[in-house]
């Protein structure tokens, strides 16, 4: 659109020093959700870079992606799907561990909601290390699908998380509101 968003969103975004724990600074979008004006521009920004990339369905990752992508969505008149840390998902998953800092995790997703005819945008709030992005990217891969971007509200620049992202996404695009 023709007006800069990026000023109204980042008046909404929080800023909490050492939670959860210390040293990290997380970036709470409730009073973003909370806004009407913002949240909806949010979603429109989202929707239009579902149109862009030809998107055919939109993945949101557990749990803030949530929130984002099933608007974005429906704005955009796809299909969602949830990318559920592991053991939510009652039918037939495919899933994807992946190393945190401390440990491991894994995520999941149902099979059957993934086609070789689809073109899946990925929806989340913050892109940090990139991890959870690149394991959501090899699970969409290896359900068959094919990986038409992946949009978020913020990046953490400072964590490298695009350059770490560059091969996984292979030309694919990386939009940070
Ligand atoms: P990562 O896998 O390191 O890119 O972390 C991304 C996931 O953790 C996203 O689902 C974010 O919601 C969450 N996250 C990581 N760092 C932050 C932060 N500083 N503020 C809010 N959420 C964060």
């Amino acid at each position: 659109g023709l007006v800069d968003i990026t000023p109204l969103l980042l008046s909404r975004i929080r800023d909490v020093a050492d939670y959860p724990e210390p040293g990290v600074m997380f970036k709470d979008i409730t009073p973003l959700l909370a806004d009407p004006a913002a949240f909806t521009a949010l979603t429109d920004a989202l929707a239009t870079v579902a149109a862009n990339t030809g998107a055919t369905k939109v993945v949101g990752l557990e749990a803030r992606g949530f929130i984002l992508g099933a608007p974005v969505a429906v704005r955009a008149g796809l299909g969602f799907i949830p990318v559920r840390k592991a053991g939510k998902l009652p039918g037939a998953t495919l899933s994807q561990a992946y190393d945190l800092e401390y440990g491991s995790a894994e995520i999941e997703v149902h099979a059957e909601d993934l086609s070789a005819d689809d073109r899946i945008l990925i929806v989340d709030d913050v892109l940090a290390t990139g991890g959870t992005a690149e394991a959501s990217i090899e699970l969409i891969r290896r359900a068959g699908a094919e990986v038409a971007g992946l949009a978020v509200l913020m990046e953490l620049g400072f964590l490298g998380g695009r350059a770490r992202l560059e091969p996984a996404l292979a030309g694919a695009p990386l939009e940070a509101l």
